[in-house]
């Protein structure tokens, strides 16, 4: 029970920063929902984002999907943040760009918080932060040339870890699409 309130006020010290930050959308999810799936890293191989082999956050240099479950796995409770942005029409790739960038300031800027902020979470494990797109911490990466200079806060994407995007909104009750014309980024912490 106690575990409970400490895990609830946790979980509440997070949507607090994540609302101060400015996301548009944040959602719970409960850690026993998430699966990874295998045919996640055979789309990235497909390199449409062009950043495979490209990063140390990204395949073939992450992780296997197993090692994301496994941290996932071993915290209770997740909070999902996303970074809205509307766009003129479907071709306006100017705000597809910006909105992207602007997710991953604030992104940057919530995991530095919740990081300092000493949250407690599931048996006394730090806060695991998986993000949206390549790690941009750097520019360029150091990939493959020299190893990552920030490993402790370079952050992998949902979807490198082997999650697909769409089942962990639902999972965690927001949209993945927040109607024509829009475009959403999202990430997550677990605790
Ligand atoms: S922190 Fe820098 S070197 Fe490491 S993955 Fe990110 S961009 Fe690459």
């Amino acid at each position: 029970m106690e575990q409970d309130a400490t895990l609830e006020s946790t979980l509440e010290a997070i949507e607090n920063i994540a609302r101060e930050i400015g996301f548009e959308c944040t959602g719970r999810v409960a850690t026993e929902a998430l699966s990874v799936r295998p045919e996640v890293r055979d789309m990235c191989a497909a390199n449409r984002c062009h950043r495979y082999g490209h990063s140390w956050s990204c395949p073939p240099a992450c992780d296997p999907i197993e090692s994301y479950q496994e941290h996932i796995q071993k915290r209770r409770m997740g909070i999902v943040v996303q970074t809205v942005g509307h766009m003129e029409d479907s071709f306006d790739f100017e705000t597809i760009e910006e909105s992207g960038l602007l997710h991953d300031k604030r992104y940057r800027k919530f995991a530095e918080a919740v990081r300092n902020a000493g949250l407690e979470c599931t048996d006394g494990l730090q806060p695991y932060f998986l993000g949206a797109g390549s790690c941009c911490m750097c520019n360029p990466c150091t990939y493959p040339d020299a190893p990552c200079r920030f490993p402790d806060k370079m952050t992998v994407s949902l979807e490198a870890a082997g999650f697909v995007v769409t089942e962990v909104c639902i999972a965690a009750g927001i949209p993945y699409n927040h109607g024509q014309n829009t475009i959403s980024f999202t990430g997550g912490v677990f605790v």
